[in-house]
């Protein structure tokens, strides 16, 4: 039984070993992936109940040396603990400019807002307003044009400091969209306080909304809060129609998900949605 209990350790202290080991291996490629252009936004299609564009989310994608994707979700997290999300943050916010400006130029209407994902890391930071609007100055970029995407774990580090910075970033004409909302620790009462545009209602809660009575409830409420505090309504990882019609019902009008468009290049998102737009 002793020895046992011992594999049982020196198991877990493998394995632990191993995760490190895999880290470091994310972390050295993630050094070198934006000097090698490895970095590219693809754009995900935000629509009204007809599949009419009214915004897009950017959201960052790896393609390694052999063309191999690496999804945000494994690469992001190791980015927040080792620094490097401050690098990489600078590039999303700088290629999210460019784009705009491109869109601009090409007759887009200002209402199609570019939505930017900014860690809690990158958030914190001391100069993260300057260096924002520093990026949109240089790029010629209209901040109206952006909208920044926040986790509660951003605002909830310091709720003054955060609610400063968003009023000085609103004040140069930049919305706010509070992300994943309903699987943090949200408080009515501090939303109340928070100057954002739109809340984003997690797909955590739409996947199962037509059968589980509560995810039903909770997304009804998000509904009425939403109404009722006259913020906008966004729905992510719509991909059916029942959920689109239950959402519709429940007086959502703003989706997002694979039933309207996956995340994709930029020029395939011009082919697919920009047609009927232009000015
Ligand atoms: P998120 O901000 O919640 O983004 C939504 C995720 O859901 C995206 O995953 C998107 O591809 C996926 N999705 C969209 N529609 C559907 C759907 O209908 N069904 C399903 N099952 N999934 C859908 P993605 O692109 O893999 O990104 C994962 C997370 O990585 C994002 O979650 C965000 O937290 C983070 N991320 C992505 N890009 C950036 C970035 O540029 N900066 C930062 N800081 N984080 C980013
Ligand atoms: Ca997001
Ligand atoms: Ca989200
Ligand atoms: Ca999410």
């Amino acid at each position: 039984a002793k020895d046992a209990g011992r594999d049982v350790i020196k198991f877990f202290d493998n394995s632990i070993q191993q995760e490190i080991a895999q880290r470091h291996v994310i972390e050295s490629a993630l050094r070198r992936a934006e000097s090698l252009n490895q970095f590219v936004l693809y754009y995900q299609p935000q629509t009204d109940a007809n599949g009419r564009l009214v915004g897009t989310e950017a959201l960052i994608r790896w393609f390694k040396e052999d063309n191999k994707m690496v999804s945000p979700g494994e690469f992001i997290p190791v980015a927040e603990q080792s620094g490097l999300i401050e690098m990489i943050g600078s590039w999303v916010i700088n290629a999210a400019c460019l784009q705009i400006v491109a869109w601009e130029a090409a007759g887009i209407p200002p209402e199609i807002k570019v939505a930017v994902n900014v860690s809690a890391h990158q958030f914190g930071h001391v100069n993260f307003v300057s260096e924002l609007l520093m990026s949109l100055s240089i790029t010629g970029a209209d901040p109206s044009r952006l909208k920044i995407e926040l986790t509660e774990s951003a605002i909830l580090q310091d709720i003054e400091v955060a609610k400063e910075k968003i009023l000085r970033l609103k004040a140069a004409g930049i919305r706010f969209s509070l992300d994943d909302f309903g699987t943090g620790y949200s408080s009515l009462s501090y939303l109340k306080q928070l100057p954002v545009d739109q809340l984003k209602i997690d797909q955590s809660f739409v996947r199962d909304i037509t059968e589980d009575e509560s995810d039903a409830a909770i997304v009804q409420a998000i509904l009425a809060i939403c109404v009722s505090l006259d913020i906008e309504a966004i729905a992510e990882g719509v991909e059916t129609e029942e959920q689109l019609q239950f959402l519709l019902k429940h007086g959502c009008r703003r989706f997002q998900g694979y039933f309207f468009g996956k995340p994709m290049p930029a020029c395939e998102l011009e082919e697919l949605f920009f047609t009927d737009l232009k000015q």
